[in-house]
């Protein structure tokens, strides 16, 4: 089972007037099979985790590794994050332009497969990805993020991920801007991935609701660049009844 381990990790970036450390000594472990949420307040630093993660040119890295099965992580390539099996939906925020969403994700495929996959097995396989997902089958055919609103965005991380059957895959604020029936569809598409028991999810969002579709094994406190209290599932509910205040006391929040 792949085993991405994170140890005291320190991030910052360049600011006007220097360096800024977001990342205050991050310690976390996911494994293959299990969904972790991350979750705090705006600010606390959960995005500069994720980019950190994906390789980022704008955080640099000042102390701690990112290791998978004990591979150097952070002296990866982009390409090989993804052909090491980890899925950073923030890696692509940008618009490929002229480049279909069919096209670019049978190149992905073909990254990490190290061969393009059968053209009609792919197809068919995109079409029942899309199908789950209640995509328009128009959508294979328009430009990659061009014009995408929120919610088709989201879904097409959530395609993204079904088809790259990652070991890791870490998925930021996937439910922000998403109406409910959205978020039930992306939820139910993270779900049948982890229903493979083949994924690791490291979920990061600053609201408990995707948490009501998608339960986690552990849930992990964020605030001031850190995790600060990891606990079960239980440990939504209580954010959720009591939200982050006694994380943030005293101006810890950065
Ligand atoms: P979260 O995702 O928890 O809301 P972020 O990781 O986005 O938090 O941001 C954490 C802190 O780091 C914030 O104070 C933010 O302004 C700062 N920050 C993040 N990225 C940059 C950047 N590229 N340049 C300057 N400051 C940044
Ligand atoms: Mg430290
Ligand atoms: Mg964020």
């Amino acid at each position: 089972m792949a085993t991405l381990e994170i140890r005291d990790l320190h991030v910052s970036v360049d600011v006007e007037n220097g360096t800024k450390e977001i990342l205050k000594g991050v310690d976390l472990t996911v494994k293959q099979g299990e969904t972790h949420a991350i979750m705090g307040p705006n600010g606390s630093g959960k995005s500069t985790l994720a980019y950190s993660i994906a390789g980022h040119p704008k955080y640099t890295i000042t102390s701690g590794t990112v290791t998978l099965d004990g591979e150097d992580v952070l002296e990866m390539s982009v390409d090989e994050r993804a052909r090491a099996g980890m899925f950073l939906a923030m890696q692509y925020p940008v618009e490929v332009p002229g480049v279909s969403v069919s096209n670019f994700l049978r190149t992905s495929a073909t990254a990490l497969r190290g061969e393009a996959p059968k053209l009609r097995t792919w197809v068919k396989e995109v079409k029942s990805a899309m199908e789950q997902l209640q995509m328009d089958p128009t959508f294979a055919e328009r430009n990659v993020n061009e014009g995408f609103s929120g919610g088709e965005k989201k879904r097409h991380e959530i395609l993204q991920m079904e088809l790259m059957k990652p070991k890791i895959a870490i998925l930021d604020e996937t439910d922000s801007g998403l109406d409910v029936d959205a978020l039930r569809q992306v939820s139910d598409g993270v779900n049948r991935v982890r229903g493979t028991g083949e994924v690791g999810t490291l979920l990061i969002t600053h609201y408990t609701r995707i948490l009501r579709y998608i339960k986690p094994d552990f849930v992990h406190v964020f605030s001031a660049g850190r995790i600060v209290e990891s606990g079960g599932p239980e440990l939504a509910d209580q954010l959720e009844a009591e939200g982050y205040e006694k994380y943030t006391k005293g101006g810890a929040a950065a």
